[in-house]
């Protein structure tokens, strides 16, 4: 398998509600292979998430994984692999919580995005059985972003102060907050 191109904000994929996947289709190798690619596109681009939508293939599928001891990460928990299919989203608690965000489909920037602090997941993993996951803090803002790519949504959108988006390396230099403290996906 090989990693895959991601497409970029521009690219009418990324703006189209992806299709809801026909739980048959799960156990079929053709499915297994895109969530080979997509992991190995997520590996090699460095992102903590990435969703079907971000290669192009316009299917509610979508990855996460905070790695274990990883450089950048590394001051925040990780988290083990989590294979979403047909994810549906419920908020937990609304209470606001702001992170700085960047995107694989939007490359060289950082948005300051506030999102609701816990979120409820269901979802189908790969073996098509049903799940349920409720993530708080930054995973919920992980969970966040990687889902509004199922939904054309960018999370450019959703930066209500758009003094708070800036260039990658002005955000290093200027902003006090270090590269880590945002993420990838
Ligand atoms: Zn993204």
């Amino acid at each position: 398998m090989v990693a895959k191109k991601v497409i970029r904000m521009g690219h009418p994929t990324l703006r189209k509600e992806a299709q809801k996947v026909d739980p048959s289709e799960i156990a079929s190798q053709e499915f297994k292979e895109i969530l080979v690619d997509l992991y190995d596109t997520m590996k090699s681009e460095g992102g903590i998430g990435i969703a079907a939508p971000q290669v192009n293939i316009s299917k509610q599928i979508c990855l996460i994984e905070l790695p274990e001891n990883n450089e950048r990460y590394g001051h925040l928990s990780s988290s083990p692999l989590f294979i979403m299919v047909n994810p549906v989203i419920t908020i937990v608690d609304k209470t606001l919580q702001g992170f700085w965000e960047g995107c694989l489909s939007v490359p060289g920037l950082r948005g300051f995005v506030e999102r609701p602090k816990a979120v409820q997941i269901d979802y189908l993993d790969e073996n098509g059985i049903s799940q349920k996951i409720i993530a708080e803090n930054f995973l919920a803002t992980v969970f966040q972003h990687e889902l509004d790519h199922l939904f054309g949504k960018l999370y450019i959108d959703r930066i209500t102060d758009l003094t708070k988006l800036s260039y990658t390396e002005e955000f290093a230099e200027f902003n006090g907050a270090k590269k880590e403290d945002s993420l990838d996906e």
